[in-house]
């Protein structure tokens, strides 16, 4: 959010120093450092990003995959079909179609995406105006609004310093970029981009927010961590967002274009259910119980008293995502009558049960080394001894 009183401060203030000041630092501006960060909020002390050449553009790359959501395909339809006007209602954005991109108009507002969408894969291309027109944040400025809360910095800095954590691909006024990978006003710049948004449970943060994002194929943020949503000359507040949010674009003056435009939806981050280190005790005990419910519902399929062991091996395996006593039991007794009947085969039966004995002694051991079914338990023990007494582990 930069303030028309905020930009016009640091562009007049810019205007009163020379030049070589101005790089050298720009102070009483943002907050200042405190115990976890050492610079101020848009710190001209911050180093600049390091240059690194991208790769020229690749249009097969940057096609949507299958299954991701295309909120702009270059077309006025899906730009009407998709997009808004940032404001209350529901009205047309006031940007205008261009050669197969949108273009913001300057002074029309924020545009937003129809649809909310959380934690996502977003790919976005922009091109700063190929006329080259004022410094630092005045170039080519933009941004992608992530749920409407997070910016990743839209800004032309092919050759045009400004405060690091504004810099183009910066979490903006959190973050800078690790690299200066753009091409130059009039390109596009593809970014390719993952969040997560932090996940609060009980008011505290048990997962905070990440992005990373890909400008032109090379890292710039490396899941760097969320610190709640962005905002300008002010540190960013921690703090639990929705579940979803419009993506929107930044008016900041400029006519900054886009053009392809899609997402992937992605499960939210442990411990909501979703992936990315271990869940929580109660999570996972809950998706042990969901996937021991599926082989259990796959045993009963199997189901069959003439051969029994099809439907013991899943009943079996279920016992270590979820311990029941009364599965326990039956695979205790399938495996006891499995068992039994082997002592009443002839040698020649008996040896034609090798294999199949083995793998029965395998799973068991398992079973038992895992405190599924006990060291001890009879079945395991005179299963043991029938492979001993027949020498069936003996190499041959
Ligand atoms: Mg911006």
């Amino acid at each position: 959010m930069k303030t028309l009183f905020g930009l016009t401060t640091l562009c007049s203030l810019f205007a009163l120093v020379p030049a070589s000041e101005a790089s050298t630092g720009y102070p009483f501006y943002g907050d200042p450092p405190d115990a976890t960060h050492p610079w101020a909020v848009h710190d001209w002390n911050r180093p600049q990003p390091p240059r690194v050449e991208p790769q020229p553009y690749d249009a097969v790359k940057a096609k949507a995959p299958t299954g991701a959501v295309v909120l702009f395909d270059g077309s006025a339809e899906s730009l009407s079909a998709n997009w808004e006007a940032d404001q209350n209602g529901h009205e047309p954005t006031k940007w205008v179609m261009k050669d197969g991109a949108m273009e913001c108009t300057p002074g029309s507002g924020y545009i937003r995406t129809k649809e909310t969408f959380g934690d996502c894969q977003l790919h976005v291309e922009w091109s700063a105006p190929t006329k080259v027109q004022g410094e630092s944040q005045g170039r080519g400025n933009s941004g992608v609004f992530l749920m409407g809360l997070v910016e990743i910095q839209v800004l032309d800095n092919y050759n045009n310093p400004t405060y690091a954590d504004g810099f183009a691909c910066s979490v903006y006024g959190v973050k800078p970029p690790l690299a200066n990978a753009l091409r130059p006003p009039g390109e596009f710049q593809s970014e390719d981009i993952t969040f997560h948004r932090p996940i609060y449970q009980d008011g505290k943060c048990t997962q905070p927010g990440w992005v990373t994002v890909y400008c032109n194929g090379v890292l710039v943020q490396d899941r760097a961590q969320l610190e709640g949503g962005t905002g300008h000359m002010v540190r960013a507040k921690p703090g639990p967002m929705p579940e979803t949010g419009p993506l929107k674009l930044q008016d900041h003056g400029n006519p900054v274009r886009y053009r392809n435009i899609w997402y992937r939806p992605l499960p939210s981050q442990a411990p909501a259910g979703g992936y990315n280190g271990p869940m929580t005790a109660e999570a996972a005990a809950v998706k042990r119980k969901e996937i021991a419910a599926d082989i259990r519902a796959a045993a009963a399929k199997l189901a069959n008293p003439e051969k029994p062991m099809a439907e013991f091996y899943r009943l079996a395996e279920s016992l270590y995502y979820d311990k029941d006593q009364a599965i326990l039991t039956k695979v205790e007794q399938t495996a006891s009558q499995y068992v039994i009947n082997l002592k009443l085969l002839s040698t020649e039966q008996l040896t034609a049960k090798k294999d199949e004995a083995k793998h029965l002694r395998d799973v068991l051991k398992y079973l038992a080394r895992w405190q599924v079914i006990d060291a001890d338990f009879s079945a395991k023990t005179g299963l043991d001894q029938i492979i001993k007494d027949q020498n069936w582990d003996k190499r041959n």
